[in-house]
């Protein structure tokens, strides 16, 4: 099943949430108990930590952190 990474715009926190892909566009709550979440890009691909300041496209998406509007 594949984590989702969402981000509570009430609180500001993040948190990872195990969902099947069927329901990756289904709200989820903050574990604050808040419902305004915004879904953030998976995490799989991407360089995470490291001195990498942008992550450059490497021909894929290039809507890495709304770029694209
Ligand atoms: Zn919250």
């Amino acid at each position: 099943m594949p984590t989702y990474e969402y981000r509570c715009r009430s609180c500001g926190s993040t948190f990872d949430v195990n969902r099947p892909m069927s329901a990756s566009s289904d709200p989820a709550q903050c574990p604050e108990g808040h419902d305004d979440t915004v879904k953030l890009l998976s995490m799989a691909g991407l360089g995470g930590s490291g001195s990498a300041g942008a992550p450059a496209g490497g021909g894929g998406g290039c809507c890495g952190g709304g770029c694209c509007g």
